[in-house]
C-alpha cells in the first residue's frame, strides 16, 4: 500500500516521509521501504483515526533512527545501477551463486522440488514462481538485507504448494519467517 507523500519540519530541517492511514492498524509505526527509485524511504503508518500531528510527533521522537535507516536502504540499493558495467556483471554472477544456494536451502528446510531457477535482471518484482514450478528472482536480491532476500525466496517456494496468497500459503510461511509482514510490507513498492 502506497503512502501519501509528506514533508514534516524539525526546527529548520526538512524531513520528507510517506503516510499512510491504515485502517487495521493499531498503533503507530514507522518502517523504512524502497521508493520508486529504489531509495529507503521512512513510511508513518498511523490508524484510521489517529491524528498527523500524534503521528509527526511520534516520527518526531524517531527521527535519527529513521533517517539513518532509510539511508542505510538508500546505499544498499542505489550503489549499483551506477556501477560500472564490469562490476554489474560481477554482482550478477554472484547473485546468481547467492540465490541458487538459497533456493537449496530452503527446499531443503521445506523438502519442496521446483523445475529450475532463473535470475533476472527485473526490477519490477523481486521474484515468481510459474505454475510449471520454475522460479524466478531478480539478481537485486543480493543488494536486499539478508534476511528479506530468504522471505522472498520461501515466498516463491511455498507457492509450489499453495499457488495463491490464501492463508494456508502465509502460514507455511510462517513456519519459517514468522516476521513476514514487516518484510513484506518493506518490500512492497510505493
Ligand atoms: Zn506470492
Amino acid at each position: 500500500m502506497a503512502g501519501e507523500p509528506r514533508i514534516m519540519r524539525i526546527g529548520s530541517r526538512e524531513f520528507p516521509y510517506d503516510l499512510l492511514r491504515h485502517p487495521r492498524a493499531r498503533r503507530m509505526r514507522i518502517s523504512i521501504r524502497p521508493g520508486r527509485d529504489g531509495t529507503g524511504r521512512i513510511l508513518l503508518t498511523v490508524p484510521k483515526r489517529g491524528s498527523i500531528r500524534a503521528g509527526e510527533a511520534f516520527l518526531c521522537r524517531h527521527a535519527e533512527w529513521a533517517l539513518r535507516e532509510a539511508e542505510r536502504f538508500s546505499s544498499q540499493l542505489t550503489a549499483v545501477p551506477h556501477a560500472e558495467a564490469d562490476n554489474y556483471r560481477r554482482r550478477r554472477a554472484e547473485a546468481g551463486v547467492y540465490i541458487r544456494e538459497k533456493v537449496k536451502h530452503w527446499s531443503g528446510v521445506y523438502g519442496l522440488r521446483h523445475a529450475g531457477v532463473t535470475v533476472r535482471d527485473q526490477t519490477s518484482r523481486w521474484g515468481s514462481c510459474s505454475s510449471k514450478g520454475r522460479l524466478s528472482f531478480s539478481w537485486r536480491l543480493l543488494l536486499l538485507p539478508e534476511r528479506y532476500a530468504d522471505y522472498v525466496v520461501v515466498h516463491e517456494l511455498c507457492h509450489l504448494v499453495e499457488f495463491n496468497h490464501s492463508s494456508r500459503f502465509w502460514t507455511l510461511v510462517a513456519r519459517e519467517i514468522p516476521e513476514y509482514r514487516d518484510i513484506a510490507r518493506a518490500l512492497r513498492r510505493g
